[in-house]
């Protein structure tokens, strides 16, 4: 393969290194290898990797600016299209989007746009380039529930076209998943996340936090009392499953949700925070997701032995691979075509181990995937003192059984049509809220269409 076809390596810490601390995986580029890398873009006339981006960034656009060291007008460039360009450099499954569209993909290394846009975000931020563009105020008010990346995308977007935006957030803090969801070491939350959350405010959006839409107001009540004339849901999926075995309501069994959140949002991982978290020393994170790789990196962080318990063969593992190659190099141990079905307790009601079955691949199921059925006579426990089940997760249904004319389906999902108007006239919804878990760059993308389709509505 000729130098071209190649990617201009990133630094990252030592697996063993990083297997031990909180801090950042990936150290980035520095100038010069952005620059290199942005010089490997052939600037194609059709270009691949836009129609790969839920987005649409003009991604040729922006690195022909990096190309030449111009980071400023490729940081306006992304701005264009993303307020949250540091996070979606990080954790955005480009395999699969941008990058797994470029041509140079098909007989080399795609270009690496996640670490680019990575690269021109962080210098933006470090050399403060002030994005904020906004038209005239439009005297109207709106509403937007949640500030995930779907409301933080629509919120921003309406306030760039002139509107009066207040986004409600249940939590203490702002970002959804992206502050208590993914760990620090992929996504650094004050550095990064917060920053971002600045620029959109710098916009003029307000954030109230501490406010359960739902409990605290309804979303009735902000539209006849507060006189919001448009209301965006992106309450996201945060409700989680469990296998419904016996023993799961053991102490020492959490859902990767409430673990992570403790950790990432309560600051559980250092010393000066009493936020309480026990990861034990043998702990069992059972699924396959990314959500298990974080849950399970994390553990390891903290002391624990950690192990992925799957049913499903290595093959089949729905993380990305990225994921996974970094959670074996720093030393999780996947135990897969492994199904726990009991949980076992010490006298005092105590996680002290697992019940499970070894497995088999069988015939495709309804997914395509090779259904996993129980090898006979393999019951085993596994000695562990912790459960994280990571098996999904839902939408709450508060706001949908406290909203008179807000339709869910099945999945407990809202329902909304491709613009993201509900069945509720006014109240628009996208996000993990609509399509069940998802990525952070598909609620983005369900955040800008709503923005677009309330400034459509509120200017008819
Ligand atoms: C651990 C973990 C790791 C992940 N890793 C990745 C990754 O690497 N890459 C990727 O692309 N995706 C990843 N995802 C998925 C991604 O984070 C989500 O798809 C995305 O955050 C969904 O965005 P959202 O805005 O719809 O919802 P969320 O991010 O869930 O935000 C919803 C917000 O609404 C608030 N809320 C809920 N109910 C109410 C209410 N009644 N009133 C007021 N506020 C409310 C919540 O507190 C929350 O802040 C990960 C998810 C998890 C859990």
């Amino acid at each position: 393969m000729n130098d071209r076809m190649k990617r201009t390596p990133v630094t990252e810490q030592a697996p063993e290194v990083r297997a031990k601390n909180f801090k950042e995986v990936c150290l980035g580029y520095n100038e010069d290898d952005a620059m290199k890398e942005a010089n490997r873009c052939l600037n194609c006339k059709n270009p691949k990797c836009v129609e790969g981006c839920p987005v649409s960034i003009n991604i040729p656009g922006f690195i022909s600016k990096a190309k030449i060291g111009n980071f400023e007008g490729a940081a306006r460039e992304i701005a264009k299209y993303s307020a949250l360009p540091a996070v979606c450099g990080r954790v955005c499954p480009q395999e699969s989007q941008c990058e797994g569209n470029c041509v140079l993909g098909i007989k080399g290394e795609a270009v690496a746009i996640g670490k680019l846009e990575m690269f021109t975000a962080d210098w933006s931020r470090k050399n403060k380039v002030d994005l904020s563009q906004t038209e005239p105020s439009k005297g109207k008010k709106v509403a937007v529930i949640g500030s995930g990346p779907a409301g933080l995308t629509c919120a921003g977007d309406l306030a760039k076209k002139g509107y009066d935006v207040t986004i409600f957030e249940a939590l203490h803090e702002a970002g959804g998943v992206l502050v208590y969801g993914i760990p620090e070491f992929r996504l650094p939350k004050d550095e990064v996340v917060k920053a971002e959350i600045e620029n959109i405010k710098k916009l003029g959006v307000t954030i109230e936090t501490n406010v359960i839409v739902g409990r605290t107001i309804t979303i009735d009540q902000l539209i006849e009392d507060e006189k919001f004339e448009a209301v965006f849901v992106g309450s996201g999926a945060g409700l989680p499953k469990f296998m419904g075995i016996p023993g799961e309501n053991a102490n020492g069994v959490f859902s990767a949700n409430e673990f992570l959140t403790r950790v990432n949002l309560m600051k559980a991982f250092k010393e000066e925070y009493d936020t309480p978290v026990k990861a034990g020393k043998k702990v069992a994170i059972v699924g396959g997701g990314n959500v298990a790789m974080d849950a399970a990196r994390t553990a390891l962080r903290l002391g624990a032995e950690a192990h992925i318990v799957y049913r499903r063969s290595e093959s089949e593992l729905p993380a990305r691979a990225e994921e996974v190659h970094h959670a074996k190099e720093e030393g999780v141990i996947f135990d897969v075509l492994t199904n726990p079905t009991e949980i076992l307790t010490d006298e005092n009601g105590w996680v002290k181990g697992m019940k499970c079955v070894k497995m088999e691949l069988g015939e495709p199921d309804a997914s395509g995937r090779r259904k996993p059925v129980v090898k006979e006579n393999s019951e085993f426990v596994l000695e562990v003192d912790t459960v994280i089940m990571s098996l999904g997760t839902s939408p709450n249904p508060l706001i949908s059984s406290t909203t008179k004319g807000l339709e869910i389906n099945g999945r407990a999902c809202l329902v909304a049509n491709e613009d993201g108007l509900t069945t509720k006239e006014g109240v628009y919804a996208g996000g993990d809220a609509v399509t069940g878990a998802a990525t952070v760059i598909l609620a983005m993308g369900a955040g800008k269409k709503a923005a677009a389709a309330i400034d459509e509505y509120l200017s008819r």
